[in-house]
């Protein structure tokens, strides 16, 4: 398994451009896909918005900014983003039967090399690995919001792993600046767990009149530290991102999971948080 030079990032969302930009900003070459050229030019314009702002803020000069942009181009064809990477990041909706159907697909594009990450935050990345004929290559690569920004890289081993995937996954996360913890596969890992816990329970009281959204969040902000309260939080993630998560750990984990009535009808009613400009705030 040598270095890795090209990396395909399926999905060009929340996430996915995040992961892009890490990657051209390390200095990989990138193909970014996903569905249609408008959520491709979406996921450009929110690379070009966070790499200027790291300009503006002097932690990146305006050549390194130029030169990380020109590394992405961005495709709708999975076999023509896939087919000279070394790495694969999918990134696309958390939801198993799309997983499955990409990394069946990823089987027959990508290059036999390639080390095959999912961005899962719940997922369980030894059932993904199955439908890509080849464990050993796959992994969980969990990445957080905004990825630029955020140090943790929460590294998943399937049951089938490699020794080698997991060390070539390490060796990744130190170029890209990462801090990286190796888990075990169980359903939501270390941090998705957790975290949803609290966002459940933040929507629970908010349900029950406990307090407003604002003083919700103050609590955890003032009182525990947190740097942003469980439903700011929810709404940087997604309400969509988390039902689904919040869905898969109550199938798995049990009744603390069920996700609240009111996060299902928010994101029935399309007010998924701030990529949608509403959800528990207005942005
Ligand atoms: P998102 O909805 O913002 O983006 C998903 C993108 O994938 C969309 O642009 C969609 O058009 C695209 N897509 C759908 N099907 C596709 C396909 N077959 N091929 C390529 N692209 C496809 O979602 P997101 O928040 O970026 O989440 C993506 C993954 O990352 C999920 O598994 C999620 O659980 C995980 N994750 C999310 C967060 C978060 O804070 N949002 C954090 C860590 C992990």
């Amino acid at each position: 398994m040598g270095d890795i030079h090209k990396v395909a990032v399926l999905g060009a969302g929340t996430m996915g451009h995040g992961i892009a930009q890490i990657c051209a900003t390390a200095g990989m070459s990138v193909a970014m896909r996903d569905l249609n050229d408008e959520l491709l030019a979406r996921g450009r314009a929110g690379i070009e918005a966070s790499l200027g702002k790291l300009t503006e803020k002097g932690k990146i000069d305006e050549a390194a900014r130029d030169a990380a942009l020109a590394r992405v181009r961005t495709t709708t064809d999975l076999a023509d983003a896939v087919k000279d990477a070394d790495l694969v990041v999918e990134a696309i909706p958390e939801k198993m039967a799309l997983k499955l159907e990409t990394f069946a697909a990823l089987a027959e594009h990508a290059p036999e090399h390639a080390i095959l990450a999912s961005n899962t935050s719940s997922l369980s990345v030894t059932e993904i690995a199955g439908a890509s004929g080849d464990p050993g290559r796959v992994i969980g690569l969990h990445f957080f919001n905004p990825v630029p920004l955020m140090l943790l890289l929460e590294i998943v081993r399937g049951l089938g792993t490699s020794d080698a995937t997991v060390e070539a996954a390490r060796a990744f996360a130190a170029r890209v600046g990462k801090e990286p913890i190796v888990v075990k596969d169980f359903p939501g890992f270390a941090t998705s767990r957790l975290g949803v816990i609290l966002g459940c329970e933040a929507i629970r009281m908010l349900e029950a009149g406990v307090a407003s959204a604002e003083d919700i969040d103050k609590a955890m902000e003032l009182g525990y530290r947190h740097p942003m309260g469980p439903l700011r939080l929810t709404d940087l993630v997604g309400l969509d991102v988390r039902l689904a998560i919040l869905d898969h750990l109550h199938k798995e984990l049990g009744e603390q999971f069920r996700p609240p009535a009111l996060l299902r009808q928010m994101v029935r009613a399309g007010k998924l948080g701030r990529k949608a400009g509403e959800g528990f705030y207005t942005y």
